[in-house]
């Protein structure tokens, strides 16, 4: 069997940008859809030929791979398809397709007109990097988001400057169609139309008939003081724009927040490890330790300070940032004894002293549990 050219399968060029490749997948799937070819036993075959090579030239890392040599990319597990654990990753994109059906809603009839009404936007996601330092004191930034906007030329119908959108003959615009099933009575999205309830005909050639251009644009962020790793912060309004005068959708911030080397971040609290040393921890003592965003804070150590000793200064952690009281959260600190490598002479006279002073077994408790 021998391994078609996915690029031909696709009809489109090997230079083919992933939009384009999006666009006549979505297309052709649209087009050969096996409920749109009852008739044609071999349109299955078709559309999962079309599909299989859409899940490879849409993922850069397959595609590549595949560009290198169908060989190298096939394996050695001998030819024909499925192949590399190759699966539809991008199932939105057929659920796009479809228009967002499948909910419940729809089995029961509730939205079949939905397509023909206005549809919100896409919601988008955008990851923010951000400094400790802003992360802490909050920041205001501008965030690159990828979105999609209505063409300008076709006024977001596809159509041609000049030409407008048909009904679509099959589904008279209503963009499903209704399939009795007994006791429900089931809806599905017109394959003729993909779900738009209009064809178009000649299409717009700035956004290739989909009324959709994608653009980078510029959003300004607010990152509120305390901002945690992984946090997600919604701007609604400032995604995709919506689909026939619907509502743009919403902006999803994830904020990525950059490791400090001394303070570890413990929800609304800080980790800090301070060395102590040995003289301080058996005598007690009145130490500075440093404090996220600056300056430092005072910390009284009890005489006989253990080593991993942890003590929490309240409110010396993060704002809460989700918090509107300005509450913080702590600052753990924990004592790490130190011992001094090299000893002066007087301290080592002075701790020999000690040694002979002190008939201490540390080690008594550890041995009457052995033998127990
Ligand atoms: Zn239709
Ligand atoms: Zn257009």
């Amino acid at each position: 069997m021998e391994t078609e050219d996915l690029y031909k399968v696709l009809g489109v060029s090997k230079e083919a940008s992933q939009e384009d490749i999006r666009r006549s997948y979505r297309k052709l799937a649209r087009e050969h859809h096996p409920d749109a070819n009852r008739d044609d036993p071999r349109a299955e075959e078709r559309f999962k030929e079309i599909q299989h090579a859409y899940e490879i030239l849409s993922n850069p890392e397959k595609r590549r791979q595949y560009d290198e040599g169908p060989r190298a990319f096939f394996g050695g597990g001998g030819p024909g398809r499925g192949t590399a654990g190759a699966r539809v990753d991008d199932l939105s994109d057929l659920s796009d397709l479809f228009g967002g059906f499948g909910g419940l809603g729809d089995i029961f009839g509730r939205s079949t007109r939905a397509t023909e009404a206005s549809r919100k936007g896409q919601n988008i996601t955008a990851t923010v990097n951000l400094s400790f330092k802003d992360a802490l004191n909050g920041v205001t930034t501008r965030v690159n988001v990828p979105v999609e906007e209505a063409c300008g030329d076709c006024g977001g119908t596809g159509a041609a400057p000049g030409t407008s959108p048909r009904t679509c003959p099959e589904c008279g615009g209503r963009g499903v169609r209704s399939r009795d099933q007994g006791f429900f009575a089931f809806s599905e999205p017109c394959v003729r139309c993909g779900g738009e309830g209009t064809i178009v005909e000649k299409p717009c050639r700035t956004c290739s008939g989909s009324g959709r251009l994608r653009k980078a644009r510029q959003v300004t962020v607010r990152i509120p003081a305390g901002a945690k790793d992984g946090m997600k912060i919604r701007v609604p309004g400032r995604g995709s724009a919506g689909k026939r005068g619907g509502p743009a959708g919403d902006l999803n911030v994830v904020t990525r927040v950059g490791e400090h080397p001394v303070f570890k971040r413990r929800g609304d609290d800080f980790v800090v490890e301070v060395p102590v040393s040995f003289v301080e921890a058996a005598l007690g003592a009145q130490i500075q330790v440093p404090r996220p965003g600056g300056g430092t804070v005072r910390l009284r150590l009890p005489a006989g300070t253990q080593d991993s000793k942890q003590f929490r200064v309240r409110g010396a952690g993060a704002p809460k940032a989700r918090a509107r009281s300005g509450e913080r959260g702590d600052l753990i600190v924990r004592a790490r004894l130190v011992v001094p490598k090299k000893l002066k002479r007087r301290e080592r006279e002075i701790l020999e002293a000690l040694a002979e002073e002190r008939d201490e077994d540390v080690r008594e408790e550890l041995f009457k549990k052995v033998g127990s």
